[in-house]
């Protein structure tokens, strides 16, 4: 299209417009040198400097004086077409342009005569053209242009200049130009189609080879690869997509994980109710407290599990808000500590609480609760050989931090950034049916966040973690 419009704007200029635009151009430059004549006129070696106009321009100038005399010889193009009679046969138009000069001053009158007519009488013409058909003027056959300009010399006389500028055919230079221009057309129509193949090629190819891929992607192939060669937006394209594809794939990973978690989860608990109930109802001697104990604790896990699982949904979906007052985080902390003695007494826990003053934070005291809950029992459930866990609590500047520290089999480094997501366990198989959702950490992290609290973990493998977590304190005591 765009080479296509070139090619008609060229073909106007160039073939169509020449004729109209050469005359254009010529008549221009004859009015200017018009005007610069008739300011020199009044000068005293006028003859002098109109000579030069003329032959610089190629032009063919006659000056005549207000009876008609020749004020200077033809000067000039020695192809000159003035004659006597061309001052005769526009004798009408240079009266006119008299008596307007009077008035005003000066007038001009341009002329573009057909020479050849005004050559052959009118009934010699008529013949010429009836024996000769070939030789008809053409209406752009014009072979010179006449400028006709009547000025006020010196005394209040009226000078008439005559200038004469030939024409050179239009129509050779057309045709050069016209063949010049079919093979510039032809040049630019093949550059057009070669440039149109190697745009598709690095464009137009790569962008449908993406799109099919993108349709591949949306019916639910993660694996599918994007490929792009050609300019550098295309491949960074390709490779968000790719990474998109990845990380989508991963979420769909995911999402399998977590149904086969949340059955496994689900299973376990109701398999060992519904055994230990069956084995109670049947065999009268199984009635004891321990099974019932179990069965309790059974449908205890199950309702920490859902409880868990709606925590985490309903803050995700930002439906939780804190409800924050001053909580003494030293107290809290304390409190749940004792809420562990029994596990300290039976299974030989120890459980160290390290703090210097007591502290006073705004928070919302269950979900601080549920932080310190879900960071002990971490800690618990993964240093089962230990069996250590220290709580500092510290005071820096304005915030107090607190440490879970224990020595259990740590994390490790690759893993680190992803215990905060979602159902992420980092040893699926080992205490999976015992401890945890995988959802304890990201709902420290939600509740945390809520807070605007600062967070992390350090943490090596087979050294221990410690979790961490800041709040600025509203004051001490
Ligand atoms: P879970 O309910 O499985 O404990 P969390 O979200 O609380 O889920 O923790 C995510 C994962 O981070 C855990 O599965 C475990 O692999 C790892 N993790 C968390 N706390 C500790 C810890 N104190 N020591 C070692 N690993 C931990």
């Amino acid at each position: 299209m765009f080479i296509g419009i070139i090619i008609i704007v060229l073909w106007l200029f160039q073939v169509f417009f020449l004729e109209n635009f050469y005359v254009a151009i010529k008549s221009g430059t004859v009015k200017k040198a018009a005007n610069k004549i008739n300011e020199i006129i009044r000068e005293e070696d006028y003859q002098e400097k109109i000579n030069k106009i003329a032959e610089k321009n190629e032009f063919c100038v006659v000056v005549y004086s207000d009876t008609g005399s020749l004020l200077t010889s033809q000067t000039g193009d020695p192809r000159c077409q003035i004659t006597r009679q061309t001052y005769q046969h526009n004798a009408t138009i240079i009266r006119s342009l008299k008596k307007t000069a009077i008035r005003s001053g000066k007038a001009s009158k341009l002329i573009e005569e057909d020479t050849l007519k005004q050559r052959i009488p009118p009934a010699l013409l008529h013949n010429v053209m009836k024996d000769y058909p070939m030789t008809t003027p053409s209406k752009k056959s014009n072979e010179s242009m006449t400028y006709i300009s009547v000025v006020k010399g010196q005394d209040a006389q009226l000078i008439t200049i005559l200038i004469n500028a030939q024409l050179t055919p239009v129509s050779a230079t057309v045709e050069t130009i016209q063949t010049q221009f079919i093979m510039i057309a032809a040049i630019l129509i093949v550059i057009a189609i070669l440039l149109a193949l190697l745009l598709s090629k690095r464009i137009a190819s790569p962008i449908m080879s993406i799109n099919a891929s993108a349709k591949q992607l949306a019916k639910g192939d993660y694996d599918v690869r994007f490929i792009g060669d050609g300019y550098t937006e295309i491949k960074e394209l390709t490779d968000t997509l790719n990474y998109a594809a990845r990380e989508l794939g991963k979420v769909e990973g995911l999402r399998r994980e977590l149904i086969a978690n949340m059955s496994h989860d689900i299973r376990t608990p109701l398999t060992m109710i519904g055994g230990f109930s069956e084995v109670m109802r049947d065999i009268p001697g199984e009635n004891t407290p321990e099974n019932l104990q179990i069965i309790i604790d059974e449908t205890r896990r199950l309702r920490d599990l859902v409880n868990d699982m709606l925590d985490l949904s309903k803050l995700q979906a930002g439906e939780q808000r804190v409800h924050c007052i001053d909580v003494n985080i030293t107290k809290e902390i304390e409190t749940i500590v004792h809420r562990y003695d029994r596990l300290r007494n039976e299974k030989q826990y120890r459980i160290d609480f390290t703090y210097t003053k007591e502290v006073f934070v705004h928070a919302d005291r269950i979900k601080l609760d549920q932080v310190i809950y879900n960071l002990m029992n971490n800690a618990i459930n993964y240093s089962k050989e230990d069996r250590h866990i220290r709580i500092e609590q510290t005071i820096e500047e304005k915030l107090v931090k607190i440490s879970i520290v224990d020595h259990g089999p740590g994390i490790a480094k690759e893993e680190l950034p992803y215990i905060w997501d979602r159902y992420y366990m980092v040893d699926k198989t080992h205490v999976r049916s015992i401890v945890g959702s995988g959802l304890g950490l990201s709902i420290v992290k939600k509740i945390l966040e809520l807070h605007h609290a600062g967070y992390g973990v350090k943490s090596e493998a087979n050294k221990g973690s410690t979790f961490w977590f800041s709040l600025p304190y509203t004051h001490l005591k």
